[in-house]
């Protein structure tokens, strides 16, 4: 019997990274502020649908914005662990790293009774020491590597990546991976970014992307029975009107298609007892 599982993720960044890109004039503020209209419209549409989904959000959007993260929980969706101050771990030292990691567990118990199961990178990017962290504080799963699409894997410490030698590969951990890709994040597509790096014009048409989300899906089904497909996206960012009428139109046909939703953590566990059950 097929089985084709979607993950709908929002991670819930709010004002946090433009806080951790030195972003903090009143607009840009005021952008990440936006994330609270998207994060109500999302939590209506999931509703209507009856859908769980995962939130991965940093201890800063907790601890400022604590009504809608009561919301967020209330609805029965997963909270996933996304750092304190949404600050990228290859930034960071191990020491700055485990102690932000913390910061944001403890807000996490806080709001929800027990610590995250999941973990997501802000912007995406591990550092060396992240993966012992993710295991030494218990995790499920990761949710941060490309190294596939519906599959899971155990993601791997310790590789050797040197230029002129072939590649090394490190062992894995107990950690689940249940990969991410930018091609299905909403950021990238959507977002206008202008910084010291130049501009990132995003402003795609949004009917355009969701055929394409959509396209992944009908891959997945047509190239594996059981599969997991992980969507990315952010409150302030999918949850401007013309971009939750196309997604919306995309949760249907993904309905139609016989998908079948869950939360990240749920997968996690259904993929453990399916990939290296008894
Ligand atoms: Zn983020």
């Amino acid at each position: 019997m097929p089985r084709h599982i979607v993950c709908l993720t929002f991670d819930f960044d709010t004002q946090s990274g433009f806080i951790a890109r030195g972003m903090t004039t009143p607009t840009p503020l005021s952008r990440g502020e936006f994330g609270l209209v998207g994060a109500r419209r999302i939590l209506a549409f999931l509703r209507s649908r009856g859908l769980a989904s995962t939130w991965f959000t940093p201890g800063f959007t907790i601890e400022s914005h604590p009504k809608i993260c009561d919301e967020v929980v209330a609805a029965g969706h997963e909270i996933g662990h996304h750092s304190w101050a949404h600050i990228p771990p290859a930034t960071q030292t191990r020491a700055e790293e485990e102690a932000d990691l913390v910061r944001a567990n403890a807000a996490i118990e806080k709001l929800t009774g027990q610590k995250a199961r999941g973990y997501r990178s802000p912007s995406w990017d591990l550092s060396d020491h992240t993966l012992d962290l993710l295991a030494a504080h218990g995790f499920l799963y990761d949710s941060s590597l490309m190294g596939a699409d519906y599959w899971p894997y155990r993601a791997r410490k310790g590789d050797k990546a040197e230029l002129g030698r072939p590649y090394g590969f490190g062992e894995a951990t107990g950690l689940i991976e249940l990969p991410i890709s930018w091609s299905l994040d909403d950021h990238p597509h959507f977002e206008y970014m202008r910084g010291p790096q130049g501009i990132m014009p995003g402003l795609q048409s949004a009917r355009a992307v969701m055929q394409n989300w959509h396209d992944e899906f009908l891959y997945m089904r047509k190239s594996v029975d059981w599969g997991i497909l992980t969507y990315t996206m952010h409150p302030y960012v999918i949850g401007r009107g013309y971009r939750m009428l196309a997604f919306e139109d995309l949760v249907a046909k993904l309905l139609d298609g016989g998908a079948v939703f869950m939360t990240m953590e749920q997968a996690a566990r259904e993929a453990e007892q399916r990939m290296w059950g008894p």
